[in-house]
């Protein structure tokens, strides 16, 4: 068993929709340390791609801001928080509600908390109207015993017996 594991890094950048595809990879990438299976990397990928071009979207509509992400690696969890300084949230319950979309026009499907809520374990939204919008998500990398891990464990169990 590893001793408890603790990293952390912080991401700054504009609210460009190329930056989407930066912060989602950066991620993914940090993530990689706790060695998720590539539906767990997957995953992560795509919470953090929706909550980035919420903020790009939503809470700047366009106009230019920045997104900050802070990630931290706790023993097998990592906590990913993204949160801009851009228009907020009137209405969280609301907003996270699967279907809900403030831009139904723009082939919004009003999806991406829900796709947050069911890829990662956990999901917290705090917003202030005019002062900006942070969603922290939390996901549990569950650890594959290794190849000599089991084989090790073959060979206790096969002394014990003897
Ligand atoms: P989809 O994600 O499926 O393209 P959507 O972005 O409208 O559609 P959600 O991601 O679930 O759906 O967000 C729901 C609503 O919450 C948005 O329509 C918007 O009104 C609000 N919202 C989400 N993120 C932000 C944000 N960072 N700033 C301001 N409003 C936000
Ligand atoms: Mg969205």
């Amino acid at each position: 068993m590893k001793g408890l594991y603790e990293n952390e890094m912080k991401l700054e950048f504009f609210s460009k929709s190329n930056n989407e595809a930066f912060a989602r990879i950066t991620v993914a990438a940090f993530a990689a340390q706790l060695d998720p299976t590539i539906e767990e990397l997957a995953d992560i990928k795509t919470a953090v791609s929706e909550a980035v071009t919420n903020c790009i979207i939503h809470g700047y509509e366009n106009t230019e801001g920045m997104i900050k992400i802070i990630a931290k690696i706790f023993a097998n969890t990592i906590e990913i928080e993204i949160s801009d300084s851009g228009k907020g949230i009137e209405n969280v319950e609301i907003a996270r509600k699967p279907l809900y979309t403030s831009k139904p026009n723009l082939e919004r499907s009003g999806m991406g908390f829900t796709i947050m809520e069911s890829f990662m374990d956990e999901v917290h939204i705090e917003s202030v109207l005019g002062l900006g919008t942070k969603v922290t998500m939390k996901k549990v990398i569950e650890k594959m015993p290794s190849l000599d891990e089991v084989a090790q464990e073959e060979r206790d169990s096969l002394c014990s017996v003897n």
